[in-house]
């Protein structure tokens, strides 16, 4: 029996589940754990000599071909690897986990190299490399075990935990909320949008953790604890049993918190916040709805794109945007332009000339390029607008001439609507995404432009401290406490309030009630949040005062970094909920 293993990543979905690993290597493999009928015994031992064979053949092809370019000297390095494939050890294992063990071939290759690497692995000298020769041995056989047929994720059929080396925010947002209990990835940064995306299909999920995928197997037992960041392998009876209280009471207290469903978003002093939910989906609206919200401050187009196999049409927007305003009765609904680019790219591979994507042909800078795609999706917004409260939102500006141009384009489309006699709202709110150092300097020229402002601070962050929102690297530096993350803040919601022009911060920061009696205190009035934050942001709002809350945001602002900020603004909360708790 292998030790309980206890894995710290980065939380980025809340939420407990226990389950099966469903395991995904950086190739894609899926490798449950499967047996063998007996009387298939033979067979499958066939099957696997065959891969073995073939696995042989393609390292002496390599072999060949690299002696015949580089010369014997790097021949040697598949030589070698053709030693550690014919083994008397490895392959009398391999045949004995079939024949007595009755495992699948792929689980028995699986799991019987990575014990091999990891030996290596935990070797603290060169030789520990050797673990990579491996692993090369263990995809080719798996390979070839496989037929190269990569079953996808869509063929989820039974609940598990996914645990892979990364996901793309298009995988994740494919992945059957039926079926997946949560994921857990090595890649992977805060800001994410695989992140974004597992907490609006309100999976649980962990990110950043580092490699670990060698240390478990297809069909074990996993717990993932969205709220800590924790993944534990192999865990014990009392692990388990102490998470199923914890599944338990975080049911308990989704019910109690359901009970705010009706209530307003109005602080002690009288205050009422706007409190509205970000989706990816139309099918998040209930989940919205159900919370109690104000109306929808985000709407995330791009994942039409995203989870579409071909360009949308001007109808497929039309009937996503008309599902979200019918369901909506007449509550507001911010619909953001396509925000594509940087990790929200429909392929894995990214072109020669986009080194640095976040940087690159993103968000408005792209639907200004490919203006039939851009015109498509508005036309489609703004029939919806005569449906409903309707309001269009530009990602990404970060110039004047890029907020004018789209402004531009809108009205074109007006134009071309009215003389064919399609209704539309003429006086459609127009806002801007505020995501830039350069927007923030720059608001008090936007601010004249725009009807309404979204902070998107997930993105402000990553701009303003040059942290990369997804890596894992750099995670700790990726902090919305940073002094001149809420000095851009201040900055925004100021000029915002003189301009007498509405704001929202619409990032993730406001889903989190560590931040919410700040930013009620810098003047916030409204939040854009996951639909699972909503009740226990409102529970918050519902428990301050505007008073209160401004002068935690002075301390705060005084401070010289992100760490102070934080303790501080933990201890505040800490404070809220323990008075809550005593009253
Ligand atoms: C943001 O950047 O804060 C935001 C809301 O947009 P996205 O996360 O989609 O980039
Ligand atoms: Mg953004």
């Amino acid at each position: 029996m292998r030790p309980m293993l206890k894995l710290q990543g980065i939380a980025v979905s809340a939420g407990v589940t226990i389950g099966e690993a469903l395991v995904l290597d950086s190739e894609g493999f899926r490798i449950p754990r499967r047996f063998v009928e007996r009387s298939a015994v033979d067979t499958e031992l066939k099957r696997l000599a065959n891969a073995v064979a073939e696995t042989a053949r393609e390292i002496e092809r390599n072999r060949d071909s690299i002696h015949a370019e580089l010369g014997g000297q790097y021949a040697a390095i598949f030589d070698a690897h053709l030693a550690m494939l014919h083994d008397e050890r490895l392959q009398a294992e391999l045949v004995s986990a079939v024949r007595d063990r009755n495992w699948w071939p792929e689980y028995a290759v699986s799991r019987t190299l990575r014990r091999y690497a990891k030996v290596f692995q935990n070797l603290d000298n060169h030789i520990s490399q050797r673990a990579h020769d491996i692993y090369d041995i263990e995809k080719s056989l798996l390979r070839n075990l496989l037929g190269q047929r990569r079953e996808t994720l869509a063929a989820i059929s039974q609940p598990v935990i996914v645990l892979a080396h990364n996901l793309t925010p298009s995988e994740t947002a494919n992945l059957d909320r039926r079926f997946v209990q949560g994921f857990a990835t090595e890649l992977g940064g805060p800001g994410s949008h695989t992140a974004i995306v597992a907490e609006g299909l309100e999976i649980p999920a962990v990110v950043g953790l580092g490699p670990f995928l060698a240390d478990v197997s297809g069909g074990e037992p996993v717990i993932l604890d969205g709220n800590q960041g924790l993944v534990i392998l192999q865990p014990d009876e009392e692990t388990i049993a102490h998470y199923r209280l914890e599944v338990e009471a975080a049911r308990t207290e989704a019910v109690k918190l359901d009970r705010l469903r009706d209530l307003p978003a109005e602080t002690l002093d009288g205050v009422r916040v706007q409190l509205t939910g970000n989706i990816e989906f139309p099918s998040e609206v209930e989940q919205c709805l159900s919370r109690g919200c104000d109306g929808i401050g985000l709407y995330r187009t791009e994942f039409l794109y995203l989870t579409s196999r071909r360009e949308p049409t001007e109808e497929d927007h039309f009937a996503a945007y008309v599902e979200v305003v019918q369901a909506m009765l007449g509550k507001p609904v911010v619909i953001r332009t396509l925000d594509l680019g940087a990790d929200k790219m429909r392929t894995e591979t990214t072109s020669e000339e986009e080194r640095n994507p976040c940087l690159g042909l993103r968000s408005i800078r792209l639907s200004l390029r490919q203006l039939p795609m851009f015109r498509t999706q508005l036309r489609a917004i703004l029939r919806a607008s005569a449906l409903g409260d309707v309001r269009v939102l530009f990602p990404l500006v970060s110039t004047i001439v890029e907020l004018r141009q789209a402004r531009m384009v809108l009205a074109d489309v007006m134009e071309d609507l009215a003389e064919h006699g399609i209704a539309f709202n003429r006086s459609m709110p127009v806002g801007m995404m505020v995501e830039t150092p350069a927007a923030v300097v720059l608001l008090d020229k936007f601010i004249k432009e725009v009807d309404f402002i979204s902070v998107g601070t997930n993105d402000l962050i990553q701009y303003t401290l040059a942290v990369d929102r997804g890596n894992k690297e750099v995670a700790g530096l990726y902090n919305a406490c940073d002094p001149a993350v809420l000095r851009l803040l201040r900055r925004s919601l100021d000029v915002a309030r003189e301009a007498g022009v509405p704001a929202n911060v619409c990032g993730q920061m406001s889903g989190s009630v560590m931040y919410t009696q700040l930013l009620l205190g810098l003047g916030l009035r409204q939040l854009s949040v996951p639909a699972i934050a909503i009740p226990e942001v409102k529970q918050v709002c519902r428990s301050v005062s505007v008073a209160e809350c401004r002068g935690i945001a002075e301390r705060a602002l005084e401070m010289d970094g992100a760490g102070e900020v934080k303790a501080f603004l933990r201890e505040q909360l800490r404070r809220l909920l323990s008075a809550q708790t005593v009253a």
